[in-house]
C-alpha cells in the first residue's frame, strides 16, 4: 500500500498521474471524489480522502520567469530542490525554504509550510496567483491583485481544487553563510529571545530540552545584507569545530554547508541537502505556531515538561516567521514562532501530545496542517480565527465536497 513519507499514513486510494492540465480537468470531471497530492511528506492525514489521488509530479515541469523578473510561474508538482538551481541560473531567488527541499510547491503552500526568519513569511506568503482546476473541471486563475477572496485559496488543504500552476514572488539571487553554535543555554533564549532570533536573516534553535545548555543556534546570514558572521554576539555558545547535524550524534553528511562558507540561498536555507533523497523517515513531526508575544512562555512551559518530552524526542526546532494575511496560514494576522518536535516513531508520543497541546493551545498556538495533532476539530478551528470564512469559500466553490479530505470534512462539521 502507498503511504506518506514517514510510513505513518496509509493511502488505500488509487494514484492518478495526469501529464497535462487538460488531463486533470478530464479526471476531475469524471470522479465523484478526488484529492490532489504532492510529494506525500505530510505527517497529518491531510491527503486522506474518499476518492483517488491526483498527483502533480508528471504535469509539465514549467518554470516561466515574468518579464519584470519579480515573479515566476511553476508547475505545482515542482519540488523546491529542482526549483532552486533553476531560479539561481536566472539570477533569482526565493526568500524562504523549508528544512527539507524535497517537498512540492503545491503541497507546501497548501499546508502553510515555513522556514525561519523574523522578516521572512511562510512559503505560502510568496504566492501571487494560482491556477486551479475546480470541481466543475474548469480552470481558474486566482490572483492576489484581482480576487477579493485570494487569501482563502492558498493554504487550502486541497479542498478548493487541484492547483496546477503557481505564481511565486522572487527577488535577485543572493548568497548565504551558515554558522552553527553549540551549547546554547535556553535561559539565554528566554531572556534575549528577540536578540537571538534577529542575529541573522534566518535563525533556528534546536534543543532536546535537557537541563544542561544543549541547544544549537543555526545562523543563516544573507551575505549581501549582513556580511559573514563576525563571531559575536555568540550568546554564550561556542562555534562548532566542524559540520554538525541537529542531532549531534548523527553524521552531518546530509546537512547543508556550515562553517560560514558562502553559497547560494537554495544550498543554505534548507538544513538538508537536495542531493540526499530520503525515501522515508524514522520520525513523526508535530508543530505548534504561537503568537510571537507568547513564544517565551511557550518555551518555559515545554522546559517544565522536559522529563516527558526528551525520552521520546529526536529534537525540537524553534523558528520565527512574520505575519501574513492568508486565512489558514499559521502566521495569519500575527508574527509567529513555531515550536516543532521531531519525535521518534513511537506510538507513546500520542500520550504526550495531549499535555503539550494543553500547555500551548491556550497560548494561541495553531497546530501545523502538515504535522500530527491530537486536538479535537473544534479546537483546531478555534485556533484559526478565519476558518469560518474558509468554510464559506469551500461550500461556495465545491458544494458537493468533491475535494473534501476526511480531515477537512471533520473541521467543517466542528
Ligand atoms: C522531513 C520533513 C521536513 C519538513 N520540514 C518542514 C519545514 O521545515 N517547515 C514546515 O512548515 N513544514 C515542514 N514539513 C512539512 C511539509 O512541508 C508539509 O507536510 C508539506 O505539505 C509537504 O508537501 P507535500 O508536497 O509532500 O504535500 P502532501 O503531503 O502531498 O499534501 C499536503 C496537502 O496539500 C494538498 N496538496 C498537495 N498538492 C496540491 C495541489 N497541487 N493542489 C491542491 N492541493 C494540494 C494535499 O491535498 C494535502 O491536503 C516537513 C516534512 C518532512 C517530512
Amino acid at each position: 500500500m502507498r503511504r506518506n513519507w514517514s510510513g505513518t499514513v496509509d493511502f488505500p486510494q488509487d494514484l492518478l498521474l495526469p501529464t497535462s492540465v487538460a488531463e486533470v480537468q478530464g479526471l476531475v470531471r469524471t470522479q465523484e471524489h478526488a484529492l490532489a497530492v504532492g510529494s506525500a511528506h505530510s505527517f497529518s492525514p491531510a491527503a486522506v480522502g474518499p476518492g483517488p489521488h491526483i498527483g502533480t509530479e508528471r504535469l509539465p515541469a514549467q518554470i516561466d520567469v515574468a518579464p519584470d523578473r519579480s515573479s515566476v510561474v511553476v508547475s505545482a508538482g515542482t519540488r523546491y530542490a529542482d526549483l532552486g538551481p533553476v531560479l539561481h541560473s536566472h539570477g533569482l531567488a526565493l526568500s524562504a525554504m523549508a528544512s527539507l527541499p524535497h517537498i512540492s510547491v503545491g503541497g507546501a503552500i497548501a499546508t502553510g509550510t515555513h522556514g525561519s526568519g523574523d522578516r521572512i513569511g511562510t512559503l505560502s506568503s510568496a504566492v501571487r496567483g494560482l491556477e486551479v482546476v475546480t470541481a466543475d473541471g474548469e480552470v481558474r486563475w486566482i490572483r492576489r491583485d484581482i480576487d477579493s477572496d485570494f487569501a482563502g485559496w492558498v493554504v487550502a488543504l486541497g479542498a478548493l481544487g487541484v492547483v496546477t500552476r503557481i505564481e511565486l514572488s522572487v527577488e535577485p539571487t543572493y548568497d548565504v553563510a551558515q554558522t552553527v553554535l553549540l551549547g546554547l543555554d535556553l535561559d539565554v533564549v528566554e531572556r534575549d529571545f528577540d536578540a537571538v532570533f534577529s542575529a541573522a536573516t534566518s535563525v533556528s534553535v534546536f534543543t532536546r530540552w535537557r537541563p544542561e545548555p544543549d541547544a544549537q543556534l543555526w545562523l543563516k546570514r544573507r551575505v549581501d545584507r549582513e556580511g559573514a558572521w563576525a563571531g559575536s554576539p555568540d550568546f554564550g555558545a561556542r562555534q562548532s569545530g566542524g559540520k554538525v547535524h541537529p542531532l549531534e550524534e548523527l553524521d552531518p553528511v546530509h546537512c547543508t554547508e556550515q562553517g560560514g562558507h558562502e553559497g547560494p540561498w537554495y544550498e543554505r536555507l534548507p538544513h538538508f541537502r537536495a542531493e540526499f533523497t530520503p525515501s522515508s523517515g524514522d520520525e513523526i513531526q508535530a508543530e505548534y505556531l504561537l503568537p510571537r508575544s507568547h513564544a517565551v512562555e511557550g518555551i518555559r512551559r515545554m522546559r517544565s515538561m522536559a522529563s516527558m518530552i526528551t525520552p521520546l524526542l529526536h529534537v525540537t526546532e524553534i523558528r520565527t516567521m512574520c505575519a501574513d494575511d492568508l486565512w489558514l496560514s499559521p502566521a495569519q494576522g500575527r508574527d509567529t514562532v513555531g515550536i516543532h518536535f521531531t519525535w521518534q516513531k513511537d506510538r507513546r508520543i500520542f500520550s504526550v501530545l495531549p499535555a503539550i497541546e494543553e500547555a500551548l493551545l491556550p497560548l494561541g498556538a495553531r497546530p501545523h496542517w502538515g504535522k500530527v495533532t491530537v486536538a479535537a476539530p473544534e479546537r483546531i478551528v478555534e485556533a484559526y480565527p478565519l476558518f469560518p470564512s474558509f468554510a464559506r469559500l469551500v461550500e461556495a466553490v465545491d458544494p458537493q465536497g468533491k475535494f473534501r479530505s476526511d480531515n477537512v470534512a471533520s473541521l467543517l462539521r466542528a
